[in-house]
């Protein structure tokens, strides 16, 4: 199994840390080929069974100024073309205006999305249920998996999961 996934959220959710902490030290160069701004390939994680591309898609977040129409539009068609986008979100700050221009913009894509609910370890566990039925009220997650990408809590699990829709 090989694929395609995009990690997408507003800056300080903590996408850098789980990418480290799911790639560490084997990221991997894939091809000679440059990296457009449109499927920049952050690192590739391997087992036996699977392999996982991480890629970035910069210009999902709420543009600053007019120019930024436009990498709106192109993040968006890239996101058409990966096989499974990871939306993540900070369980701490909750629902925000970058998540909901992201979800706004997530609606004209037919991937699959999972709802990635990080920094657990920072929330009672009884707040995280209404956090997550705020957000599945806005959009239709393929699935919602709360992780701690700090200390790992969950990070199996969606790797597991991502490999079933891959
Ligand atoms: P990015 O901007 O989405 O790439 O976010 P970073 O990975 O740079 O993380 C932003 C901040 O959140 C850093 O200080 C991280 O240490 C912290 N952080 C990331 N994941 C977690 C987590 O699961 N729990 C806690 N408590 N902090 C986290
Ligand atoms: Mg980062």
């Amino acid at each position: 199994k090989s694929g395609f996934v995009a990690i997408i959220g507003r800056p300080n959710v903590g996408k850098s840390t789980f990418l480290n902490r799911v790639i560490g030290q084997k990221i991997a160069i894939m091809s000679d080929k440059p990296q457009t701004t449109r499927n920049k390939i952050q690192g590739v994680y391997t087992t036996d069974d699977a392999q996982i591309i991480f890629i970035d898609t910069p210009g999902i977040h709420k543009p600053k100024h007019k120019l930024g129409d436009f990498m709106v539009k192109v993040a968006q068609s890239a996101l058409q073309e990966v096989d499974l986008i990871l939306f993540m979100v900070n369980a701490v700050e909750g629902l925000g205006r970058g998540d909901e221009f992201i979800i706004e913009r997530l609606k004209h894509v037919q991937t699959p999305v999972f709802l990635v609910i990080n920094k657990i370890d920072e929330v009672h566990p009884d707040d995280l249920l209404p956090l997550i039925e705020q957000y599945r009220s806005l959009h239709a997650f393929a699935e919602v998996i709360p992780i701690s990408a700090l200390q790992g809590n969950n990070v199996e699990t969606l790797l597991q999961q991502i490999k079933n829709y891959l």
